[in-house]
Parts: C-alpha cells; sequence; structure tokens
C-alpha cells in the first residue's frame, strides 16, 4: 500500500485518546456489564493435562439453576461424562461451578450446560506455549520507525523535538505502546525485560517456538530507541510523542521530515523508576548478549550502570523501590560487582520494611500486602512487583544473609493475602487493590474491620481507569516463580487462573487476546487494527466493582485498547510456567 494510500484510509478515524475522554458521568462503558448469556465461563485455550486445574465457572443468570453439566470429546464422541454442579461462591453474582482437574486425556472437549455449549477447548501440554509465538509476534506489529511490511509504512522517521528546548534528537525506533503510536520508555522497556526473561528461561526452545535470534533481534530493536532517550547525565527520557501537556496531541503519523509542523515531542522528564527499568533491562541485555555480540552487551551493560549511577538517592516510592531491586540483581549478574550485591540488599530490606505484616484497619483476615506510606501499595502495572523483586534477589544471591526472609516474606504475601483474598469470588482473580476505608465515592467492597477492596481501578478517583490484564498476568508470574521454590502446587493452580480470565473463564466469556479463542472484543487499535498475540487492556469495573467490557465495538479504550504491559506479563509469566512438569 502507498503512503499515500494508508494515510488516506485513516483520516476518517475519530482523534479521541486518554487525556480527551468526557467526564465520567458521560462514560457509556461503565453500563457494559455481562449480559445474562453466555453462562459458561471456561478458559478458551483449554488445559494443561496435570498442571493447573480444570474449573468450570457457570453464572446463575436465570430463574433455574442447571444441576450437572457434560463433557465429550468431539472426535471420539463415546467419550462422555455427565457430573454435577455445585453453588459457588462469587463476588460477581451467583455462579456454579465444577472441576474435571481428573481428565488428563489429550483431546478436543465441549461442554454442554443445559442448551448452551462451550467453546471447544483442548487438553494437552501445548494449550498455553503454542500461544507464545503469536505474543512476541505482537511487538513486530508495533515497530515504530521502520516499514512493517503488510502493517504500516516506515513511520516516524522525524521523532522527535524537546518539549523543553525545542532541539530535534534522533529518537527514531522503538514499539508503538499500545492502541495508539506513542512510545512510553518505563512500559515500552518491560516488553524487552519480558523477552529476554523468556530467552533465559527458555534454552532450548521446541521447533515451533520463537526461537532464540528472534528474541535477542526484537529486542535488540527496541533497545536501539530506548539507548537514544538516556541523556547525558545518565538518566533516562520519559517518553517520545506522549502529548504535550497530558493531552493526545502527538499521536498521529507525521511526514517523516524532521523540523515540519507535524514533529512530535520528547518528554525530558527524567524519573527514578524510568531509570531503573533501563537499568534492568541493560543489565539483561548485558547477559544474553555476551556471547553472541559481545561489544553490543558491554556497551548496553555500560549504559545501564550509568543509569545506575545518576540515582544514587534511595527510591521514594514502593514500585521504584523494587524495580531498583531487580536492577541490582541483573547488574550484579552482569558484573558480579560488589556494589549491585550491597545495594540489592539494601534494597531488599527497604522492600521488607513497606510489608504490611501486622493486620491494618480493625481486622484480622488478611496481612502481606505491600503499602505505599499509609496506603496498601495499588499499580496495576507494577502491581506484583514487590514481591517480584524479592523473589530475584533470592534467585540472585544464594549466601544473602536474608535470603530466607526474602522468601518468607513473599509466602506471607501469598498465603495470608493472595490466596485468601482471591477466594471471594469463583475465578479466583486477584483484587487490584485494597484500601481503608472508601476513598472515593463508590462501591468499596468491605472485607473487615475498616479494610476494602475492589477488583477493578476506582473510576470516581480521576478520568484514568482502565482494565488490567497486566496485574493478572505479573501475578501469575509471582505465583509460578514461588512455586519453583516452594513446590506449593496452589500457586500454580492460581496462576494460570489469573491468566484464564484473560483467555475467556470470565463473566463475559470473552477471549481478549486477537487470534486466540472467541467472542473477542474488537480492539480499541484504531491505526493498525488487528494484531495477533495483542492483549487488551481487559475487564475493567464500574462504580460498583461490577465488570464491565466493550463487547459492543464503541471503540473504548479502557477496556480494549492493546497495550505492552499485558503482552509482557502475559509471555513472562508463560515462560516461567512452562517450566513446571
Ligand atoms: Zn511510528
Amino acid at each position: 500500500m502507498k503512503r499515500r494510500h494508508f494515510l488516506g484510509t485513516l483520516a476518517f478515524l475519530p482523534f479521541v485518546g486518554r487525556a480527551q475522554e468526557g467526564p465520567p458521568e458521560a462514560d457509556p462503558v461503565e453500563k457494559m456489564t455481562a449480559p445474562s448469556t453466555p453462562t459458561i465461563a471456561l478458559n478458551h485455550l483449554g488445559f494443561r493435562p496435570r498442571v493447573g486445574r480444570k474449573t468450570l465457572v457457570v453464572r446463575a443468570t436465570g430463574s433455574t439453576r442447571p444441576k450437572s453439566f457434560t463433557l465429550r470429546d468431539v472426535v471420539d464422541v463415546k467419550f462422555r461424562l455427565t457430573r454435577p454442579l455445585a453453588e459457588g461462591r462469587s463476588d460477581f453474582g451467583p455462579c456454579l461451578t465444577a472441576d474435571f482437574t481428573d481428565v488428563n486425556r489429550p483431546a478436543l472437549y465441549q461442554i454442554t450446560v443445559g442448551k448452551e455449549h462451550s467453546i471447544q477447548f483442548a487438553v494437552h501440554e501445548d494449550v498455553w506455549r503454542r500461544t507464545i509465538p503469536k505474543a512476541v509476534g505482537y511487538y513486530r506489529y508495533q515497530r515504530c520507525g521502520v516499514e512493517v511490511p503488510g502493517v504500516h509504512p516506515a513511520c516516524h522517521l522525524d521523532d522527535a523535538r524537546r518539549r523543553d528546548t525545542g532541539e530535534h534528537v534522533d529518537v527514531v525506533g522503538g514499539w508503538h505502546d499500545a492502541g495508539d503510536l506513542r512510545k512510553w520508555m518505563e512500559v515500552t522497556m518491560l516488553n524487552g525485560v519480558a523477552l529476554l526473561n523468556l530467552y533465559r528461561n527458555n534454552p532450548d526452545p521446541r521447533p515451533a517456538d520463537p526461537t532464540r535470534e528472534q528474541l535477542l533481534e526484537e529486542v535488540r530493536y527496541g533497545n536501539r530507541y530506548f539507548l537514544k532517550m538516556q541523556d547525558a547525565d545518565g538518566k533516562i527520557w520519559a517518553d517520545a510523542a506522549g502529548g504535550v501537556n497530558g493531552d493526545n496531541s502527538d499521536n498521529h503519523w507525521t511526514d517523516n521530515v524532521v523540523g515540519t509542523s507535524d514533529d512530535r515531542y520528547i518528554n525530558p522528564t527524567k524519573r527514578s523508576g524510568t531509570a531503573a527499568v533501563f537499568a534492568t533491562l541493560q543489565g539483561l541485555v548485558g547477559q544474553c548478549y555476551a556471547e553472541t555480540d559481545p561489544d553490543y552487551a558491554k556497551r548496553c551493560l555500560e549504559a545501564g550502570i550509568r543509569a545506575w549511577r545518576a540515582f544514587p538517592e534511595p527510591p521514594a516510592s514502593t514500585d521504584d523501590l523494587a524495580w531498583w531491586t531487580l536492577a541490582a540483581c541483573e547488574l550484579y549478574r552482569a558484573t558480579h560487582d560488589k556494589e549491585f550485591q550491597e545495594h540489592g540488599y539494601l534494597l531488599g530490606r527497604a522492600l521488607t520494611k513497606r510489608q504490611n505484616t501486622s493486620f491494618i484497619a480493625d481486622q484480622r483476615q488478611v496481612r502481606g500486602f505491600w503499602m505505599n506510606g499509609d496506603q496498601p501499595y495499588m499499580d496495576i502495572v507494577n502491581s506484583a512487583l514487590p514481591p517480584l523483586a524479592l523473589l530475584e534477589l533470592h534467585a540472585t544471591f544464594p549466601d544473602a544473609a536474608d535470603r530466607s526472609k526474602w522468601l518468607d516474606a513473599v509466602r506471607l504475601h501469598l498465603d495470608e493475602y493472595v490466596l485468601p483474598i482471591s477466594q471471594r469470588n469463583a475465578y479466583r482473580i486477584i483484587p487490584l487493590g485494597m484500601f481503608i476505608g472508601s476513598p472515593t465515592p463508590e462501591t468499596y467492597r468491605p472485607l473487615a474491620g475498616n479494610l476494602t477492596y475492589r477488583y477493578f481501578h476506582p473510576v470516581r478517583k480521576q478520568f484514568w481507569w482502565q482494565g488490567a490484564n497486566c496485574h493478572l498476568g505479573s501475578n501469575a508470574l509471582v505465583l509460578a516463580r514461588a512455586y519453583k521454590l516452594t513446590e506449593k502446587r496452589e500457586y500454580v493452580d492460581l496462576a494460570y487462573r489469573q491468566l484464564e480470565w484473560i483467555m475467556g473463564a470470565n463473566p463475559f466469556a470473552a477471549c481478549m487476546m486477537t487470534g486466540e479463542g472467541m467472542r473477542n472484543p474488537y480492539p480499541h487499535s484504531r491505526f493498525i487494527g488487528l494484531i495477533p498475540g495483542g492483549i487488551m487492556n481487559g475487564i475493567a469495573g464500574n462504580m460498583q466493582d461490577e465488570p464491565v467490557l466493550d463487547m459492543h465495538y464503541t471503540l473504548d479504550w479502557r477496556t480494549c485498547e492493546y497495550w505492552s504491559p499485558h503482552v509482557a506479563f502475559y509471555i513472562w509469566a508463560n515462560s516461567v510456567l512452562e517450566s513446571i512438569a
């Protein structure tokens, strides 16, 4: 397609975006709760034979309650079983549940409840693994600064000019972050971190897996841009084309000519957390490319160490603290320099101090979640970063005196918070956050005492709220890694339940990865359309914390926009889960 024609096809598309949404009262998506059918909520991919549980959830939306379900092999029709459905407890309305974990015979199956059929699903060892090449391939579609054949011509060759001085700096490259064309640093660097963790966790790929070379090549593509975003002082700029005043004005194609009026802007803000993600990524690059391209590995590692040195002061927020801990681990692994070890220990100590080990808010039901100041920690992208950072310390420093404390902290978090809180809904998803009282005028689900929770972002706090599949993916990652150290099978089971919600085991029976499952909402991806392997923001909540999802093609970004962190954590979590037999 010629570039002019390509641009012409896009000209009619509406130009709405995050910063230009109307007030929340006018938001139609808040009313998009689950319809009465379908009622079968089952993971569309299927199940591994002996890893994870096989759970069926049926929403009880009608006046009669089905008593049983039938499972049959769609090929060998003689294989068929009927079992009772049990009344299950769920925060998302009445529902029935059943378990068929014992069905380990590899085949293609279908479940029937009353007159309703489920999707056909597989019991097979590779039901998750075969989705990984698709998820990895998502990033090729998102490449910026180069032609992606069949997707878009070379774009944004004129990126970008500084917001403060107007000076042009070459920051061509990287990945578009989402269903838009912007290039936020922290979240797109997370893609590189996830891909290199897949590289590390899958040292002997099978023929159908992404190859070692493909992973290195994709990360190198993104990293070309990340390296350009490092300022002379070692710190890292926040974004290119993120928009000038929190608006969406840079979210457009350009003429690729430097110096014309459509050039986009560099945001020269230099946050500690951005440098921490950068240092983590370059520490990984320093390790993963050491054999194949030692000069590149060395150059990137040096850039990471410059970013590390540019922030000598202790991190202020819990998520920054967690990321600097990860950075210390990766830089130590790349250099074996004691500086990173010593700081890693200090950061680990600071991180464990921020865990709520006593019962707060007049209740004795849950503890072990993290705090940010005097409030429970909540961050959709970095949701599980504090326990993940402690697990990384545990893996990096086998002789550390605090090693058992790090693991104990993660166990407390999982056993006294994550496992019990997820039992409050039949799907077993982990709420996005705990709260003290009701900070905004909307429903906060009471737990006990003054402690409340919401599965989904508050919608009355700010205009910005959205689905958080990355929160589920990152928790799946922590659960999978904790299993490897503890062999507690419940962790693996719960990890898969988080991913199953993304893949269709949810009240909408909708699969949120393009190219998998059925009933996929149409993505908010208004520049290039469908991207195979793309995962959308996912189910969000309304004021009552009921699930909402745009199944009505209204281009709602809150639930249906693609976003880097969902794909990144999906890949990273599966890279660990696949090593579990
Ligand atoms: Zn671009």
